[in-house]
């Protein structure tokens, strides 16, 4: 019998810890024939902390809300004596053979589970991200060990590119082509580099990968070095992620020690040598550029483009440069192939997107899901909809540089062309919503007050114009704004817009601009009535 506990930060947050530490207890003390294990995070937030029971007679059951105590309870009555504790358990994963239990629901049948798929995310929440020989199980490096031995770069980018897979930070830039740009980049050093630097409000997405399933990550990037003629490699993850880093060092360790990093990969001679760089909290080093300076050891502040990363990266040599969610795709669509990624999703965006689900919703956690569903199938079906019955009011879709969607737009698609087409963004991945309690002229303040913070200076429209905005939007919000302050605010967002240097500016004003497009009214509400 072996017992999973989650142990992803979120799992750890809600006391996953305290359940492990128990139940560690038990089973030492009293000689118990059980296999303790964990996991990352298999998207239940909302049930944190979770256990999970697989006995060789009965389903997999997953617990949720559990404690120490509970815990020991279901490891004597289920785990030890065969008896689901029914009151805790939140589903059951029936495998070929196995009786149904009566009145538990079936895991993929679940409201939350029934829409998605899994592919970027498919073994988070399921294998030891600490264990290597799990990983392989599932089916891990044989996608790296396939373009080693019988696939030639070019046939590599070619299937990314065939694939339709988009850049998962946020801009959506075909995979493919990036990886083709850096191939035929002049050069004998070139590098690859993994942006780990999520730091948008609300999201947890590539932190869940990277805690639940790191050497995905790992096996992408060295398929995409072996493709763009890479030797090396950098993972860029924020500091404030200490357990993805633990995970990922232990990961690179044991990929090493089995001969599937480093020299002469599996007997190939490519090699492939990857580190890992902890950032220091700076959102703007998220930006490409900015991030390479960082981890030249300068100062995180974007560059001027052109030349562009994939001519003149990391210490000037050609460099490709993706995300986490981006690369923990690529082992799937080398191993299963191009048209099973691009048979999901819409005609311009293939494939699926992790979305963090968060605010006043009755399901937060994290959710996989083709592209193309609409906003009203995740918001409601997946994340169950708005807390105590209240009404939907609003949700925020990428972050600090995206924008909210009102209540007519709930049955918009979710791609990268419907979104921006509404003065949103897929972004990374956060989605915020928000009920009608929501004063959307402060959720505005709220996004511009963060990128004020972290704009790093550089050029004076995003360094002066947002502290201008951020003053105008304390103002109304203080109940002191003038009439002419929207046209201000308005003018102000276009200039930073077309003029700012790089991504974060560009896209500081974007929640301004999507509230006074949506909820003009509680703007003129709080300048005309004093509130
Ligand atoms: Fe720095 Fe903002 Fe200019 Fe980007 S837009 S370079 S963050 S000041």
């Amino acid at each position: 019998t072996i017992i999973v506990v989650g142990m992803g930060t979120c799992g750890i947050a809600a006391g996953g810890d305290k359940v492990w530490q128990a139940l560690e207890n038990a089973v030492k003390n009293k000689n118990l024939d059980i296999e303790l294990v964990y996991s990352g995070c298999i998207g239940l937030c909302y049930v944190e902390p979770i256990m999970e029971v697989h006995r060789p007679d009965m389903p997999r059951v997953i617990y949720g809300n559990v404690n120490g105590e509970t815990a020991l309870k279901i490891l004597e009555e289920h785990a030890l004596n065969g008896k689901v504790v029914s009151d805790l358990a939140v589903a059951q994963d029936p495998k070929e053979g196995k009786t149904v239990l009566p009145e538990i629901p079936i895991l993929n049948e679940m409201p939350f589970y029934k829409k998605q798929v899994k592919t970027a995310i498919a073994n988070c929440g399921i294998i030891n991200p600490d264990s290597i020989e799990e990983y392989i199980a599932y089916g891990g490096y044989e996608a790296l060990e396939k373009v080693l031995s019988s696939m030639s770069q070019t046939q590599v980018i070619e299937e990314v590119k065939k694939s339709g897979l988009r850049g998962r930070g946020g801009g959506g830039f075909p995979t493919g082509l990036k990886w083709e740009f850096a191939y035929k980049s002049p050069g004998e050093k070139k590098y690859v580099i993994c942006n780990a630097d999520e730091g948008d409000p609300g999201a947890f997405m590539d932190r869940s990968v990277l805690e639940g399933d790191p050497h995905a990550v790992l096996e992408g990037m060295a398929i995409c070095g072996y493709a763009i003629g890479a030797d090396e490699g950098y993972i860029y993850v924020r500091a404030e992620y200490p357990l993805a880093i633990k995970r990922l060092e232990n990961a690179i360790a044991q990929a090493e020690e089995a001969g599937l990093l480093g020299e002469n990969i599996l007997g190939s001679g490519f090699n492939f040598k990857l580190r890992i760089k902890a950032g220091a909290g700076a959102f703007v080093c998220g930006e490409e550029t900015a991030l390479i300076n960082s981890i030249e050891g300068k100062r995180g502040m974007p560059r001027v483009r052109p030349p562009f990363p994939a001519q003149s990266g990391l210490w000037n040599k050609p460099t490709n440069n993706n995300n986490v969610e981006t690369y923990a795709n690529i082992p799937g669509i080398i191993r299963k192939g191009a048209d099973w990624f691009a048979g999901m999703g819409t005609e311009k965006s293939k494939g699926s997107k992790v979305f963090a689900l968060t605010g006043k919703v009755n399901r937060t956690g994290l959710a996989e899901v083709p592209i193309g569903i609409t906003i009203r199938e995740i918001i409601f079906d997946i994340a169950g909809g708005i807390q105590n019955n209240k009404k939907f009011k609003a949700v925020q879709i990428g972050g600090p540089s995206g924008g909210c969607i009102p209540e007519e737009y709930l049955d918009t698609p979710v791609d990268y062309d419907s979104l921006t087409a509404l003065g949103a963004m897929m972004g990374s991945g956060g989605l915020v919503v928000m009920d009608e309690t929501t004063c959307m002229v402060d959720v505005a303040r709220f996004f511009l007050n963060f990128t004020q913070k972290e704009s790093c200076g550089k050029c004076t429209p995003c360094r002066e114009g947002t502290k201008r905005m951020l003053e105008i939007l304390n103002r109304i919000c203080d109940g002191k704004g003038k009439p002419e302050d929207i046209d201000t605010l308005e003018r102000l967002s276009n200039v930073i817009k077309s003029t700012a240097l790089c991504g974060l500016g560009q896209s500081a004003p974007n929640p301004v601009l999507a509230t006074l497009r949506y909820f003009r009214n509680e703007y003129e509400d709080h300048i005309h009535n004093k509130k």
